[in-house]
């Protein structure tokens, strides 16, 4: 018997742009809900410019505090494409990715040194 990998992980059931908040916030099919910071998204942006080769090992990169997002494009049913306010669309937030940066305390305590949250600076 195979199962589909939809059944494995988890996947976004709604994904929603709170502009206003310069937030994206995230349900999943295993009812855990995600809020990420608009620069904080851009900050840990998954492309190869930004992260070179090695996923998982964060790198913040920094953008202007009053980031935005122009589109949220669908990649597949595996990822969405983010097109940010500076111009930035390469990156690529498949839902493995989405759900590792997930910044709440559960997710933190899961990945404990490895979050990306480790790494990004607070001001
Ligand atoms: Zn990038
Ligand atoms: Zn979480």
């Amino acid at each position: 018997m195979q199962s589909k990998p939809s059944d494995l992980a988890p996947a976004p059931t709604e994904i929603e742009l709170k502009s206003a908040q310069q937030e994206l916030a995230v349900q999943w099919s295993d009812n855990h809900q995600s809020s990420y910071s608009l620069r904080y998204l851009r900050g840990f942006c998954p492309c190869a410019e930004c992260q070179g080769h090695d996923l998982g090992d964060w790198t913040f990169i920094e953008s202007p505090d009053d980031i935005g997002v122009q589109t949220i494009e669908p990649v597949g049913n595996y990822a969405v494409s983010i097109r940010f306010s500076d111009e930035h669309a390469t990156g690529i937030y498949s839902w493995e990715v989405l759900r590792e940066l997930c910044p709440c305390e559960a997710c933190q305590s899961l990945h404990g040194d490895e979050h990306a949250m480790k790494h990004y600076p607070t001001h």
